[in-house]
């Protein structure tokens, strides 16, 4: 029914997590009215998104370089670190600009019954061991996996006896920080709560 280049585009927009086949076909379409240049110059931004971007070695954030700007900028106190669970969640807290630390993206959340993870744990530790922090915020999310991992990595963090807080309750439960609204998330940011 539809011709090969257009079912295959489809089939990639459709792919993408939130989009649906119809939505799919729509943005298709829609992509097919624009002119050449336009397309040219999104098809390279689609290219350049692997070329360029990389995960900061410090924090994880998405980042150009070896480190992000949030990491290179001195005007910050890189001695509080937020941790998060993903790098979206950088921008939402970013958004309150209440928050004037660094950060340090896990890469997810602990999964029950599963030990083997990726997160970056090891590398939080290193970082409060070699880098004088003196808070570690918890911003995972405030879901039960979210709520598990706050509590695992308080318990790495003990040791070294830094002041370490958890986002206030007050964003619903089982929300998503990511999604949530910028006043929402500046109070709970202000009224964290130590472990
Ligand atoms: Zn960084």
């Amino acid at each position: 029914m539809y011709p090969k280049s257009l079912k295959k585009l489809i089939d990639h927009f459709a792919s993408l997590p939130s989009v649906g086949p119809k939505m799919a076909e729509r943005l298709v379409l829609y992509l097919f009215k624009q002119d050449k240049e336009k397309l040219a110059d999104f098809s390279q931004s689609l290219i350049d998104l692997k070329e360029n971007l990389t995960y900061c070695q410090r924090c994880g954030n998405l980042s150009e370089g070896d480190l992000c700007e949030i990491c290179k900028d001195k005007s910050r106190n890189q001695n509080i670190v937020c941790v998060v669970e993903e790098p979206l969640d950088i921008i939402a807290i970013e958004k309150t600009r209440k928050y004037n630390g660094a950060y340090h993206v896990l890469g997810g959340v602990l999964e029950l019954g599963n030990s083997n993870n990726n997160l970056r744990l090891k590398e939080l530790e290193n970082r409060v061991k070699e880098r004088n922090v003196e808070e570690v915020i918890l911003a995972t999310n405030p879901t039960t996996e979210g709520d598990a991992t706050a509590l695992y990595v308080t318990r790495i963090l003990k040791p070294f006896n830094i002041k370490i807080t958890r986002l206030a309750r007050g964003l619903a439960t089982g929300g998503d920080i990511e999604y949530a609204d910028e006043i929402t998330l500046s109070s709970a940011l202000t009224n964290r709560r130590e472990m």
